[in-house]
């Protein structure tokens, strides 16, 4: 028998009452019935994004959202700043590559966030930049931007930043409106616990303006077409009507839960994980972690990739390898969406005994333990 724990950075667990919900008879997306359903989700992503702004949904994986926001806010020749610190820093950088935005680049080494102060050194000396671009949670190091900062550094400037939010959204606190975030991009298959397929953006005035002021070369993705729609509450295109109706039942979790509890709980599972890290003498990777996954070190000698199909294999447990320069080098623990305390200690447990089978010397209970004295504190 094989039972699996999707314990990935993205897909996330979705709960069952969301996968019912999506299994309903199709209807229609031009009637009352649905709008309904796009109202309330729409008002329940403002709850998560902490924001009055209108959040538009885009039909499409996280990338889609990331890539609207280039092509509505910035033309060929136009400057950019863009912080990479990893694959997902990395590919802002590509996608303003593609459309032809000139990219000044500040490079964080994986595992370090990058200092509010290089931001504001960068905006200093190229003062025509029309956007800055960062990762609230880079997901292929696991850690965390200040972006508190980077957005009070960037309001002082004509510049507007512009937030992936795609896995740290519902998992790191993120204020949009309260910290001045201009634009926040986020993914349906991580923290907000539906199957991948869809994307949101929303944005501040100052952005408004600037998309206003130029002709976005998208098509699909041209974001006043959306916002025109929305007016009323509909979509340009044909939305994805079952995933829509998904997200209204998987919000709902987070609202019933409380949003400052959601990122309690966050938090806690990854005190938990971090905990456990340490506990099996492993480190950590990043320097300032997440709270939506937590990326452990290899220790000499244990190849990450080859640790993560033992686990699959002889577990089900499903945790994620190192991308790009990290292949081998780190494992990625999710604490993310519809995870619990439990799904915590079935990490840690397996992992100390693939590590043990791998040939790497680990003191079995160890990880387990520290994490259950964390779980086991009121
Ligand atoms: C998952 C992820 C993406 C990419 O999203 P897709 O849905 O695969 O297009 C982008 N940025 C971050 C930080 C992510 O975690």
């Amino acid at each position: 028998m094989k039972k699996t724990y999707l314990l990935t950075p993205g897909p996330t667990p979705v709960p069952p009452d969301v996968l019912l919900e999506m299994a309903e008879p199709m209807i229609h997306h031009r009637t009352k019935e649905y709008q309904a359903y796009f109202q309330e989700a729409t008002r329940l992503l403002q709850l998560v994004f902490q924001t009055q702004r209108e959040v538009l949904t885009l039909t499409s994986s996280g990338t889609g959202a990331m890539e609207a926001a280039v092509a509505n806010l910035l033309a060929a020749g136009q400057q950019a700043i863009v912080v990479r610190g990893g694959k997902f820093g990395e590919r802002w950088g590509e996608l303003c590559e593609a459309y032809g935005v000139r990219v000044v680049p500040i490079d964080v080494s994986w595992g370090r966030a990058v200092d509010p102060a290089a931001v504001q050194q960068a905006l200093a000396k190229h003062p025509d930049t029309r956007a800055v671009f960062a990762t609230l949670c880079e997901t292929s190091t696991g850690v965390v931007s200040d972006v508190r900062a980077i957005a009070g550094v960037v309001a002082k400037t004509s510049a507007v930043l512009v937030v992936d939010a795609i896995s740290g959204l519902g998992a790191d606190e993120l204020q949009t409106d309260a910290w001045g975030v201009d634009v926040v991009v986020a993914g349906s298959q991580k923290g907000l616990m539906l199957p991948p397929g869809l994307s949101f953006i929303t944005l501040s005035d100052k952005a408004w303006q600037l998309v206003a002021a130029h002709k976005p070369i998208a098509y699909y993705f041209n974001l006043l077409a959306y916002r025109k729609a929305m007016q009323t509450s509909d979509t340009p295109f044909t939305p994805a009507i079952s995933l829509v109706r998904g997200l209204g039942k998987a919000l709902r979790w987070i609202e019933r839960e409380g949003l400052p509890a959601v990122l309690a709980r966050h938090r806690r599972l990854a005190e938990g994980v971090r905990a456990g890290t340490l506990g099996m003498r492993l480190q950590l990777f990043a320097a300032q972690p997440s709270n939506a996954l937590t990326a452990i070190a290899m220790p000499a000698g244990v190849d990450g990739e080859r640790l993560v199909r033992w686990l699959r294999d002889r577990f089900g447990v499903w945790l994620a390898e190192g991308q790009a320069e990290l292949k081998g080098k780190i494992v990625r623990v999710a604490h993310l969406g519809y995870m619990t305390e439990a799904d915590m200690l079935v990490a840690l447990s397996s992992l100390e005994l693939g590590l043990q089978a791998l040939g790497h010397s680990v003191t079995l209970g160890t990880g387990v333990r520290a994490a259950e004295e964390v779980f086991g504190r009121p």
